[in-house]
């Protein structure tokens, strides 16, 4: 075997067989030399990985070049390409190994790389395609910690909590991935500012790891920790069992919201986004820290990095003394049934999803009447998991929709309903504490939660309130308008400081009985005028109230279903959550064909009864057709091309999107055939 000029030295004293039987076994397709110098090369990679990664990752190069073909040699290069910091090879090349080997091993490392690459949206949504039944423990473990560090790039750092909050976050017992997890459970903890139950944690993954020490080097041990009598810190038990059951009893026949006619719901209008959102302290803050997070978070990984990269290479997974040598055998046993796993396999919308967040108005109902489907859809989405809704409107209680809701039919309890005004009351009790004085611009929806937490209400600027909370109601009038103007104009003379103000929802219009009139966003605009500040919002797109619904459910991964794109599925990205467009109400084709980036939904439902059937795989070949089912679309420089239009207008429409979306083309610059949207 010739070496080339590139190859870094291997040192005579490294043999073929130092290599873990199970890589041995991969690189039976090469020619016995060619094996022999790839083991090598791998060999070497494991050893310097810790003390030298560069040198690592050269040795890998080299044993890429000659067994491109072979899983355990791509999982090397990514391992080490992560380990260098070079994370958009390592992205590429756990993709690859995945696509090969059909293993999900290096997920929580390719989960990492794409936030090292800046995008922990997609960081997430790969975390999340992935069944976390089929993983290893360990796998599981820091999967979660790559997950959390996602969220915590997004800014979401409760969200970035409960995705620590999985099983293995146990405060009494220690395996070797504990400290790991503990310390990045403290490192959120201390970012929320809890302190003392983040010393705690760390007081834990310290004596984890010295009783871990003390025992056999690279095996899983179980040692015990506990009995510092803080136990159950951290709701661990919330990740259990009992986050929401969705299928509480519950009958129809109770009175209904009879004083609410003809306000079916604050929807319609365009939001104005960015505009408005980043409230007066702006996302600039917001941004830098996820810039240090993500390093951190890194820097973590890598460690963590080294020592995975030991276990796969030298030692096998701990099971590579049971494997027999026979390839295929080899696989079955060290994944079990993982080998059906892989990102690519479909599944229904509901795959590896732990929850339904369902939009209402466009979605479950139009007006007075149900959606056809969606009644029954989402009765059998609540047998499997919780079901919530997530509304705007901010002029109705949880109770009177609930109650509206199952006049339709569904099992729905005041708790599965999530208001704009609860999500408001999470941004207020960031800034103010009960019992302070709030005027509240709005109506029940709003002095319902108020009271619920013994805020007291107030009505006029005079009454000194120490914040001011707004929401539509249709007996808003310029009177209220006027006294939160007021009370929010800072008055420099009086040195009196400013007060928050906080609105549910940013929806310019309203759709009513009469037609289309002015909503919550216009009326806010208002006071903005008069007051010259800018509120902080809490409804969708804004993720107040996503994260509101995560934690009200205990749940990590739920599936955001909407019928707009500029609410209901900007706030899923934004909240990090998976989304389905469903064509039942605002948005149709044409607009989701334009969706801009943060806009796509995940998937594109004709009614919600697709929730329950295989979602088609879009596949995408080298000349850039999208097929879906058997529509296929192409884009040619500036034109869309449908090749086959298939029978089915939704997988036409599908790859349509995909096509579009992939190409660097403007859409509003593209010749697209009305075929696709018609
Ligand atoms: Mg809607």
């Amino acid at each position: 075997m010739s070496t080339r000029h590139e190859d870094p030295i291997i040192l005579d004293d490294i043999q073929p067989r130092d290599l873990d039987r199970g890589a041995r076994a991969e690189l039976k397709p090469l020619t016995k030399e060619n094996a022999d110098w790839v083991a090598r090369h791998l060999v070497a990679a494991s050893l310097a990985l810790e003390t030298d990664p560069h040198l690592a990752h050269r040795h890998a190069l080299a044993a890429a070049r000659r067994a491109g073909r072979i899983a355990v040699v791509r999982e090397t290069l990514g391992i080490t390409a992560y380990a260098t910091g070079d994370f958009g090879l390592a992205v590429r090349e756990f993709r690859t190994f995945r696509r090969i080997s059909g293993r999900n091993d290096q997920i929580a490392l390719l989960v990492d790389s794409e936030r090292g690459i800046q995008r922990p949206d997609r960081a997430l949504e790969t975390g999340r395609a992935v069944d976390r039944s089929t993983l290893s423990r360990e796998v599981q473990v820091a999967l979660a910690i790559a997950l959390s560090g996602a969220r915590l790039d997004l800014g979401q750092t409760v969200l970035a909590l409960s995705e620590l909050e999985i099983p293995q976050l146990d405060p009494d017992r220690a395996f070797s991935y504990s400290p790991d997890l503990f310390r990045a459970y403290a490192e959120v903890l201390t970012e929320l500012g809890r302190t003392s139950e983040a010393s705690t944690w760390l007081e834990r993954a310290e004596r984890a790891e010295e009783a871990l020490e003390s025992k056999a080097d690279d095996v899983v041990v179980i040692v015990e920790i506990g009995d510092d009598g803080v136990g159950g810190v951290g709701g661990v038990d919330s990740v259990g069992g009992d986050g929401g059951d969705g299928g509480v009893g519950g009958d129809g026949g109770v009175g209904g919201d009879g004083g609410v006619e003809g306000v079916e719901g604050v929807s319609g209008g365009d939001v104005e986004g960015d505009a408005v959102s980043g409230g007066e302290d702006g996302g600039s803050a917001d941004a830098k820290r996820a810039k240090s997070e993500l390093s951190v978070g890194s820097r973590r990984q890598t460690d963590r990095a080294s020592r995975q990269d030991l276990g796969t290479i030298r030692h096998g997974d701990g099971n590579s003394g049971d494997v027999s040598d026979a390839d295929g055998a080899l696989r079955a046993a060290r994944h079990g049934d993982k080998l059906l796993g892989g990102a690519s396999v479909a599944g229904t919308p509901l795959s590896g999803v732990d929850a339904v967040f369902a939009d209402l108005d466009g979605v479950v109902y139009a007006g007075a009447r149900a959606i056809p489907d969606a009644v029954e859809s989402l009765r059998k989405v609540a047998v499997r998991m919780p079901v919530g809704y997530i509304t705007n409107n901010a002029s109705r209680s949880d109770s009177t929709v609930a109650a509206h809701l199952r006049e339709l039919g569904l099992d729905v309890a005041p708790e599965h309903v999530v208001t704009s005004p609860q999500a408001a009351m999470r941004l207020l009790a960031e800034h103010v504490a009960a019992p302070a004085r709030v005027l509240v611009v709005g109506g029940e929806g709003i002095v319902t939660e108020l009271e619920r937490l013994g805020y007291v209400i107030v009505r006029s600027a005079t009454e000194q309130p120490d914040a001011v909370v707004q929401g539509f109601a249709p007996e808003v009038g310029w009177r209220d308008l006027a006294e939160a103007a007021f009370a929010l104009r800072s008055d420099e003379a009086s040195g009196r400081p400013e007060i928050p103000w906080i609105v549910t929802n940013m929806d310019w219009t309203i759709p009513v009985a009469g037609g289309i009139a002015p909503g919550n966003g216009t009326l806010v605009s208002a006071v903005h005028t008069a007051a010259e500040r800018m509120p902080l919002v809490a409804g969708k797109p804004e993720t107040p109230i996503f994260v509101e619904a995560c934690s009200r459910f205990g749940v990590r991964s739920p599936l955001m279903i909407g019928d707009r794109l500029d609410t209901d599925i900007l706030g899923a990205h934004r909240a990090g959550l998976v989304s389905a467009l469903v064509l039942t109400g605002i948005d149709g084709a044409k607009q989701v064909l334009s969706a801009d980036a943060a806009s796509r939904p995940r998937y594109i439902l004709g009614t919600l009864a697709e929730l329950h059937e295989t979602y088609p795989v879009a596949t995408v070949a080298a000349d850039a057709t999208v097929t879906v089912g058997q529509a296929r679309v192409r884009v040619e420089g500036r034109r869309v091309v449908i090749i086959n239009s298939g029978h089915n207008k939704l997988d036409l429409l599908r790859a349509g999107c995909r096509a579009i979306w992939d190409s660097s083309v403007n859409i509003h610059s593209m010749d697209v055939p009305e075929e696709l949207y018609r």
